[in-house]
């Protein structure tokens, strides 16, 4: 899945090329997560002002509204070039594969999300304080690698949860876009075991996390998102590093840092793995 990293990585390699391209057409392919909001025409000749991001989603700000996109469990996003325009002077369309399911044509070149599961989505709204984007951004904590994630706050907002804190974590209210993989590594950095209630935290152990958090997705985000089978940046490049997990997908294996077998445990549908030696409850 998609985590903020890749998000981010997708980001700055869009940001660029599509800063001030003017939409020429849309094309929708199978119904994705949610529906787009608008008629495709009525997006025609909008320019695309920025590309920013907020948790998992992109936001393409427009001279008039904006479109969110969200990647799902397996979508990807890629900015083809464009043919040169053929005899009759058209752009050539690059045609979409079985699970292309949304494609943005700029002059700057062809938008396309490729998504086999269809839980992505690219969403029109007014604006950011249009109920549509409320919706989807209104419930979002503070992003993790801006100076509003600091210590203090963030133990702050840990001291109302009685949740575990991987179970906090991963829902995203309090800081968002620290997927499954950052959580339970970050939690191993720390020290603290992913049952850990959330409220009991000491300030020292916060701290830590927090610093925990922000070396990991710093990491995952310089190395060029984590591994994953369905994604690629937005020049279709794939085969990132295979980031070397310290607890993450290694139940059984010994703890590289005291040996004991990682233990496996189930949270709310999600896996989580530590070593129970060195991180404590
Ligand atoms: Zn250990």
């Amino acid at each position: 899945m998609p985590e903020l990293p890749e998000v981010e990585v997708t980001r700055l390699s869009l940001a660029e090329p599509l800063q001030g391209a003017r939409i020429q057409s849309l094309r929708l392919g199978k119904p994705l997560r949610w529906p787009l909001g608008v008629a495709p025409e009525a997006l025609q000749q909008r320019q695309v002002l920025q590309v920013r991001r907020r948790g998992k989603y992109l936001l393409l700000e427009l001279d008039r509204g904006l479109l969110l996109l969200h990647l799902g469990m397996s979508g990807s996003l890629r900015l083809l070039p464009l043919a040169l325009p053929g005899p009759a002077g058209l752009q050539e369309w690059p045609a979409p594969g079985a699970h292309d399911h949304f494609d943005l044509l700029t002059d700057r070149g062809l938008l396309r999300l490729h998504d086999p599961r269809r839980f992505g989505a690219v969403v029109y709204a007014e604006g950011e304080s249009d109920p549509v984007a409320l919706k989807l951004l209104g419930k979002l904590g503070v992003e993790p690698l801006t100076p509003a994630f600091e210590p203090k706050a963030f133990h702050a907002a840990l001291q109302l949860r009685r949740a575990h804190i991987k179970q906090v974590l991963l829902a995203g209210a309090v800081v968002v876009g620290v997927g499954n993989i950052y959580a339970c590594e970050a939690l191993f950095a720390a020290g603290i075991r992913p049952t850990a209630v959330a409220a009991r935290l000491s300030r020292p152990r916060v701290q830590r996390l927090h610093a925990a958090i922000v070396q990991v997705l710093q990491r995952a985000l310089h190395s060029g998102g984590s591994t994953l089978r369905n994604f690629s940046n937005a020049q279709g490049q794939s085969g990132y590093f295979q980031l070397q997990t310290q607890v993450y997908d290694r139940a059984g294996q010994p703890c590289r840092v005291c040996g004991t077998p990682i233990r496996l445990l189930r949270q709310g549908q999600r896996s989580s793995y530590y070593c129970p030696q060195c991180q404590k409850p």
